[in-house]
Order: structure tokens, then sequence, then C-alpha cells
């Protein structure tokens, strides 16, 4: 039996380039479940792999894709039987391990989640890592008492696919919600979300010399890391917190202690690749019913295989629309 993958090679001059080849069965990795892919999904960490980027990749020939749903072909692991809806996101699949850009995978079952109650295996990849991240980081503020009353919220990198999933969770669920874009023109795309301001990147790029600024933030889910976060902690609100994600704008910043040990501010680091399956499930449970499809489709843009190096380009130039996914069947 054969499918059809995008598959990702290097060079002996390093030159990393995919095309969409035949594969025979067999050189699946072993798994205990195998999975039909309906639809996979594109994220920063995708756009790396497809290009080399970050030392991701070690072997190649290689599949990318760090998230994919679909239903399951065969199993020997009594959790799952064929037919039944899943989703993957994280455990390295698609950068230590082939992923998601083909029309089957091998995997563990431990790394699989049922796919939820009203959830289709399309819906599911345009949530992707970057809806599971978003909740992931909504539920953890939360948990250390973010509530509607206490002001606003802000969301960094808030075009991008967990920025603007975060906008529209978080308004969803009362908040007052602040989205922070380099793209003036996505300010109203962001309002549609349910953000009540947007505010330009420029605002909170520049590093300030102050240690503390005004207390403005109840609460903040940024993607951007470097400056824009150490600019962010001058202005939290007392005792409140920042649940850390990414690092589109940088990695590191100059800071201090002082908003920590002045103001009670926490900072709260958000890895969606490890969570364990409770985490997951409890994640998607709260998406499947907070995730507002309808919404959400003027954000979405659909691509075949072919037409995922273009797609990887853009994404590392922040220039993607919300979410990208990936049809593998259309070939
Ligand atoms: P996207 O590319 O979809 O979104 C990132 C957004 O960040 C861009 O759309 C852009 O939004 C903004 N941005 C781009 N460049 C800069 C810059 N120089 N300074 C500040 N903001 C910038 O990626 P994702 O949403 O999928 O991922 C966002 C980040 O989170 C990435 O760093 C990714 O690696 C990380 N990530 C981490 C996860 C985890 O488990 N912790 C899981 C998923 C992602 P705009 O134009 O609106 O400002």
């Amino acid at each position: 039996m054969s499918f059809w993958a995008l598959v990702t090679d290097k060079s002996e001059s390093g030159e990393v380039t995919s095309s969409v080849l035949e594969m025979d069965e067999n050189s699946l990795p072993e798994g205990n479940v195998t999975v039909s892919i309906e639809w996979a999904g594109l994220n920063y960490k995708d756009g790396l792999c497809l290009t080399g980027g970050g030392g991701l990749v070690r072997n190649y020939p290689h599949v990318a894709g760090i998230d994919f749903a679909g239903s399951v072909i065969e199993s020997s692991d009594d959790r799952y039987a064929e037919g039944d809806g899943v989703v993957l996101t994280g455990w390295r699949v698609g950068e230590a391990r082939w992923g998601g850009y083909a029309t089957k995978a091998r995997v563990n079952a431990d790394w699989l989640v049922p796919l939820p109650k009203g959830l289709s295996a399309r819906d599911a990849m345009v949530i992707g890592t970057a809806g599971l991240t978003a909740q992931l980081a909504i539920s953890r503020l939360e948990e250390n008492g973010l509530k509607p009353d206490l002001g606003e919220v802000l969301v960094t990198g808030a075009g991008g696919g967990v920025g603007s999933i975060a906008v529209m969770l978080l308004a969803n669920s009362g908040y007052d919600v602040v989205g922070l874009t380099g793209r003036t023109e996505m300010a109203e795309a962001l309002k549609k979300l349910g953000a009540h301001t947007v505010l330009p990147r420029a605002e909170l790029s520049e590093p300030s010399r102050r240690i503390l600024e005004s207390e403005r933030w109840a609460g903040v889910i940024d993607s951007a890391g470097g400056p824009i976060l150490g600019n962010i902690l001058k202005q939290v609100k007392y005792g409140c917190g920042v649940a850390s994600i990414g690092l589109a704008g940088g990695a590191s910043w100059d800071g201090s202690v002082i908003p920590f040990i002045l103001r009670g501010v926490s900072l709260y680091g958000i890895d969606s690749v490890m969570q364990p399956f409770s985490a997951r499930e409890k994640a998607w449970n709260k998406l499947a019913v907070n995730f507002s499809k309808d919404l959400y489709a003027t954000m979405v843009t659909e691509v075949g295989l072919e037409e995922l190096s273009d797609a990887a380009q853009r994404i590392l130039k922040g220039q993607i629309k919300g979410r990208v996914i990936v049809n593998p069947q259309a070939i």
C-alpha cells in the first residue's frame, strides 16, 4: 500500500527542499496506531522544519507537520479502533519523528487525543497547536486568579495563530481584550474576533528605560517575547500575570526583578509540546465549547501539500493571517 507525503530533504550542499512523493507504507515509522490524515496545520515551527531552520530536524528525508487530525485505519492499542477520530499535536512529531504532511501517519497511541464531540478533523486543525496553546495559557492565568472584572487583557502577535485564537477565546469569556499587532490592516479582523482595542506593535517594541510603568494589564498572553515582553512586565497590574508562549520578536530582553518583587507579578511559561494526556483532553474539551467556528472562518486559509513551501516562508516572515490548514488529500 502506498501513501502521499511532502518529503523534506537536505542536499550535500545543505539546501533543504520539499517535494510531494508517493511512498511505500513500509517506510512509515514504528508505532501502534496508523491514521488516515484528513487535515494538518501550519505553525511557526513547521515553517522552521520545512526550511531547515532552528536545527529541529536532524534526520532526512523527513515528513514535517507537527499537527494532524483524521481517523484510525489500524490500531493494536485498546484505546483506539478503526474509524475513531483522533487529533495529534506536539510530542516532537513532525520534528524528531515523521508528522502530518502526508495522507497517512503511524504513531504511538499515547500521543493521540480522541477528537472531542462537536469538532471535525478540519475544526481540530483550524485550532491546532496554536489554539491548544492559547487555551492552556488562558487556563493557567485563570487558575492564578484572572477574571474579567480585573481589567484589560493584552494579546501580542494578535494577528497570528495563537494570538488571534486567544483574542477570540478571551472575548468569548467576557474579557476586555487588547490586541497588539504589527499589521494595521489586521485591526478590523481582530475587532470582529472580539478585541475591544487594537494597539500598534510599535507602542511596545522599543525598550523602555524606566524600571516600572503605569499598571495596565490584568493578564497577558505573549507570543512576542524579547523587548516587548520586557516592556509588558513593567505594565502588569499588581498581583497579575503574563503567560509567555512564544518568541516571534526575540528570545531575550534586558530586564529586572522589580515587577516580580514590588508588584508580585508572575511570569508563567506555557509549553504545548509535552503536555500530559489529561491536560490535553481537558483543553480540547474546553476548546470544543469555546471556539466559535463561524466567527473564526474568515481567519482560515486552506492549502495543499504543494503550497506548503511557500506558506512556510510566509509564516516565518510573520505574514500569515490567523491559521493555515493543510489538506493532504488535495494533491
Ligand atoms: P504566527 O506566525 O501565526 O504568529 C506570530 C505573530 O507574531 C505574527 O503573526 C505577528 O503578528 C507577530 N510577530 C511577528 N514578528 C514579530 C516581531 N518581530 N515582534 C513581535 N511580534 C511579531 O505563529 P504562532 O501564532 O503559531 O506562534 C507564535 C509564537 O509562539 C512563535 O514564536 C511560536 O514558535 C510559539 N509557539 C509556542 C508554543 C508553545 O508551546 N509554547 C506553541 C505554538 C507556538 P502581528 O503581525 O499581528 O503582530
